[in-house]
């Protein structure tokens, strides 16, 4: 078989930046460290920015059947209950022409997978990849059991410890010293709590947040607890357990408590980013996905930037096809390369001091509370950066919320 392309990663960003090159015609082998393709997790949300592409891949009205079409997005302060302020979505997908939508992570993965065996991806599992170097036409990989693979073109989706990501910067994740804990409640058994699926609800508060929303069709409540951890910010490794949750959620209103009992208690995330970087290209070996820009993920975008980043780079592998389907592999990395960096570092930049702005305690809290209560809830010119279409070529600078100073903390500022 002769290759186009091997990507390393069957994760989201993986997946789909497989079955996006492989639907134009390319020979495409996916290399997977596990045993099986699958998604630890539960719920996604996939803000208009994905749907326009999932519709483009003909996977929209499939993901929708497997999600629920939310008609608000809430939020609310996690000390006292009350609203502060709300995103319209049925005008979001007025204005943006696509639907904000809600998934659970594993169906989200298994439709893209679905669409990979569909277009004849060549999937591989047990190949963990060690190392990464360019040839004369293209790129290799080594694996684990010491056997090399090439292609004219490696894209490297392998996360957050992304190994390729050392091509091009001495880096490590940044702790933020937050930790999530996830978890799916049959919603038979949400009775008596004040939970209305057809919104996604975040109640923010001091060092804390709660996260709902429906999935399956309704069927299921979704919920994240995130918290600060007091043992990861006194340097303790064993930081983000159970202890620590419930702790951190005790000063809350009752319909956050109500939420707390039903997390998974077994198994946490601890949540990382990475400083962004510009520079994602080395030869022929391309980042992609969390290897390039892990966020925090307080704009919800982690997936959907990946899914972004295989439509872009698939786009522009397209426009430079030559008569006999020859890609100009040099020209379609440096377009790639020309777009998703800075549109991400803004991403990542902004979820940051999003963090910052969800947390606040005293003074601040209240000083934030005032500024999003006093928000036009059908203002929708700080999201058009982020919802609006995906750019193919480098964008302006776009207007960001309001850089207030609360206290001390600056939020809002994506530079
Ligand atoms: C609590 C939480 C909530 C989130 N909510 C949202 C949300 O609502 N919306 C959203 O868009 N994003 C969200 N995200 C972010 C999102 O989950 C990630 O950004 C996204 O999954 C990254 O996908 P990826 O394919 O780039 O990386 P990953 O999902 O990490 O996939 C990497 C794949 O590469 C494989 N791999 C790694 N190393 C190797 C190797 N050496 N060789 C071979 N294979 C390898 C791994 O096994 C894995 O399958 C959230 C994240 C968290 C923690």
């Amino acid at each position: 078989m002769t290759l186009d392309a091997i990507v390393v990663g069957g994760g989201i960003g993986g997946l789909s930046t497989a079955f996006a090159l492989t639907r134009i015609g390319l020979s495409v082998r996916v290399l997977e460290q596990a045993p099986a393709f699958g998604e630890v997790g539960a719920g996604i949300q996939l803000a208009p920015n994905c749907t326009r592409i999932l519709d483009d891949y003909g996977l929209l009205d499939e993901a929708k059947a497997l999600g629920v079409v939310p008609t608000a997005m809430v939020m609310r302060d996690a000390v006292d209950a009350t609203e502060l302020t709300r995103l319209d979505l049925v005008g979001l997908e007025r204005r943006y022409g696509f639907p904000y939508l809600v998934i659970h992570r594993s169906d989200l993965h298994s439709l893209f997978l679905r669409a990979c065996e569909r277009v004849g991806v060549d999937l591989v599992t047990d190949a963990h990849v060690t190392a990464y170097e360019k040839t004369a036409g293209g790129a290799r990989v080594t694996l684990a059991d010491g056997t090399t693979q090439e292609a004219p073109v490696v894209i490297a989706a392998d996360g957050l410890h992304s190994v390729a990501r050392a091509l091009l910067v001495d880096d490590e994740p940044v702790s933020s010293a937050y930790v999530a804990y996830r978890g799916t409640v049959p919603v038979a058994e949400t009775a008596g709590r004040p939970v209305d699926l057809s919104e996604v609800v975040v109640y923010v508060g001091p060092g804390c947040h709660f996260v709902h929303y429906g999935l399956r069709g309704g069927e299921l409540l979704n919920q994240v607890a995130v918290f600060e951890s007091p043992k990861a910010r006194a340097g303790e490794d064993d930081w983000g357990t159970p202890d620590e949750l419930d702790a951190a959620f005790d000063g809350t209103c009752a319909a956050v408590r109500d939420g707390i009992p039903h997390m998974w208690r077994d198994k946490w995330w601890r949540m990382y980013d990475r400083d962004p970087i510009l520079t994602w290209v080395h030869g022929r070996i391309a980042l992609l996905g969390d290897a390039a820009h892990p966020p925090l993920q307080y704009m919800a975008q982690g997936a959907i930037m990946a899914i972004e980043d295989g439509w872009v780079l698939s786009e522009h592998v397209a426009g430079l096809r030559g008569a006999r389907g020859e890609v100009d592999w040099d020209a379609a990395l440096a377009a790639y390369e020309a777009v998703r960096p800075e549109h991400c570092r803004r991403v990542v930049s902004t979820a940051r001091a999003w963090g910052e702005l969800w947390h606040l305690d005293g003074l601040a809290r209240e000083q934030r509370n005032a500024l999003l209560r006093g928000r036009d809830v059908h203002d929708y010119s700080y999201t058009d950066w982020v919802y609006g279409p995906t750019a193919l070529v480098p964008e302006d600078e776009p207007p960001m919320f309001p850089v207030v100073p609360l206290s001390g903390v600056e939020v809002g500022s994506a530079r």
